[in-house]
């Protein structure tokens, strides 16, 4: 076990992590209806492979692309497939989804494979992930089928059990419950990438977790899996700053992980790697966390792919007090969202209901010049000039200060004292300077 590591810059929000991190995982049962947008990844949208009256059974593939950059879609209940049509998208506004309504009729789960994983060899690993259809599940939805095909040579394997966002503790809660499968899955990756060192990046804030994890290495007799207590700063979960904390490495301006040999994957993906290859569960359901002070009933859920909104909400008990904004993913780096007609998808990690006294909504002022915003940015950038450049629209400019690597981690309008909406000016800058 190695001790306090961690990168520069970053900054210390209240954590809101008590909220949900001790209520035990609990399922939210199968909706009427799911809407499944054919988009739910990095990279190209899954074609339909079946028709409106169709039946399908849940796990069936119902969607997939021959494109390399892409992940196939299942169904996660069994029904009717009765519409394939435009509807809400969480990221994407609105997008074509596949609706499937309950039709009462509910055959037995049909695992796609049923290979022993002890035979399988890294090809055959590989070819489950990528039929399974999972993405990385902390948000970015990159298939995980492609990050496991590195051009570069990989040596370093990282387990990111931070989760560093506030309020989010589906992770934490997962790892806690279902250690030996995620180790399992662990071992999977391992199987496939061959690494030299494998390591464990933690917060120091998770003491409960820290002493499972151990336990649960111990018991597998995976002694060389190394766990490095990172300090509890945010974004420690940014996956360059967590190989630069673990490592030493610094991903290059413009550069991927691999590109200093390094690859990194969540709890939740392991997680659903293993389901994959031992139990042959392509990626249907999740676990996310439900929070914010706004909802009834708070905690980590697992939940079906395609369930609306409004199905978790009357699930939880509806509202407390109206929420003033409503978040998928995390306060720091989640989309807001305006409707409760909304899907939850693969990169769903939470959702947050939010009163307005957990926001800040001060109006936005003048830069003052203080520098503050400079000192917590972890990738060491010049926010402040980027946003002056971006209200101005002199993308000339902000150019000259590699807009492009930000990670969108929010910390330097978090620690703004004006309220600039930085984030956003750099959003929009990387979009005219790319
Ligand atoms: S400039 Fe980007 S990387 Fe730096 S603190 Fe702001 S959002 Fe984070
Ligand atoms: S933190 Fe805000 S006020 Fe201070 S330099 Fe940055 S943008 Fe300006």
């Amino acid at each position: 076990m190695f001790f306090k590591k961690t990168f520069p810059g970053g900054i210390h929000p209240p954590t809101y992590k008590n909220l949900t991190q001790n209520y035990p995982l609990e399922e939210i049962p199968s909706p009427q209806k799911v809407v499944l947008p054919l988009i739910q990844h990095s990279g190209s949208p899954a074609e339909p492979l079946v028709k409106p009256e169709e039946v399908v059974s849940m796990g069936q593939k119902i969607a997939s692309s021959d494109k390399y950059i892409s992940a196939p879609i299942h169904a996660s209940i069994s029904g009717k497939v009765s519409k394939i049509d435009y509807f809400n998208h969480p990221i994407l506004g609105k997008s074509l989804a596949i609706f499937i309504e309950d039709t009462g009729v509910h055959p037995d789960f049909i695992p796609f494979t049923k290979e022993n994983p002890e035979n399988l060899s890294p090809p055959e690993l590989k070819k489950i992930i990528q039929e399974a259809g999972i993405v990385g599940l902390g948000g970015a939805g990159f298939p995980t089928h492609v990050k496991l095909s590195s051009p570069k040579p990989i040596d370093t394997l990282i387990l990111n059990a931070a989760e560093c966002e506030p309020y989010l503790t589906c992770d934490e809660r997962l790892l806690q419950e279902k250690p030996i499968e995620v180790f399992k899955g662990l071992e999977i990756i391992i199987k496939i990438i061959s690494p030299k060192s494998v390591f464990i990046g933690i917060e120091d804030n998770k003491k409960e977790l820290i002493k499972t994890i151990e336990e649960n290495l111990h018991k597998l007799g995976l002694n060389k899996i190394k766990t490095f207590i990172l300090k509890t700063k945010y974004p420690q979960g940014g996956e360059k700053q967590l190989i630069k904390a673990i490592t030493g490495r610094i991903v290059p301006s413009g550069g991927l992980p691999f590109d200093v040999g390094t690859l990194v994957h969540n709890v939740g993906t392991v997680f659903a790697v293993y389901e994959a290859v031992y139990l042959g569960k392509p990626l249907y359901e999740r676990i996310i966390t439900i929070s914010g002070k706004a909802i009834k009933k708070r905690g980590n859920f697992k939940v079906k792919m395609g369930t609306l909104l409004s199905d978790i909400v009357e699930y939880c008990g509806g509202f407390i007090k109206e929420p003033k904004k409503i978040i998928f993913g995390g306060p720091m780096m989640g989309i807001a969202q305006w409707s409760l007609d909304t899907p939850i998808i693969k990169g769903t990690s939470g959702v947050l209901f939010l009163t307005d006294e957990e926001l800040n909504l001060e109006n936005s002022t003048a830069c003052i010049r203080c520098g503050k915003c400079i000192e917590v940015c972890p990738m060491q950038i010049m926010p402040a000039s980027i946003g002056l450049a971006g209200e101005y629209n002199k993308w000339n400019i902000a150019k000259e200060y590699s807009p492009l690597d930000c990670i969108e981690c929010g910390a330097c309008s978090y620690i703004c004292p004006t309220r600039r909406d930085l984030v956003q000016f750099i959003k929009l800058a990387k979009q005219f300077t790319r």
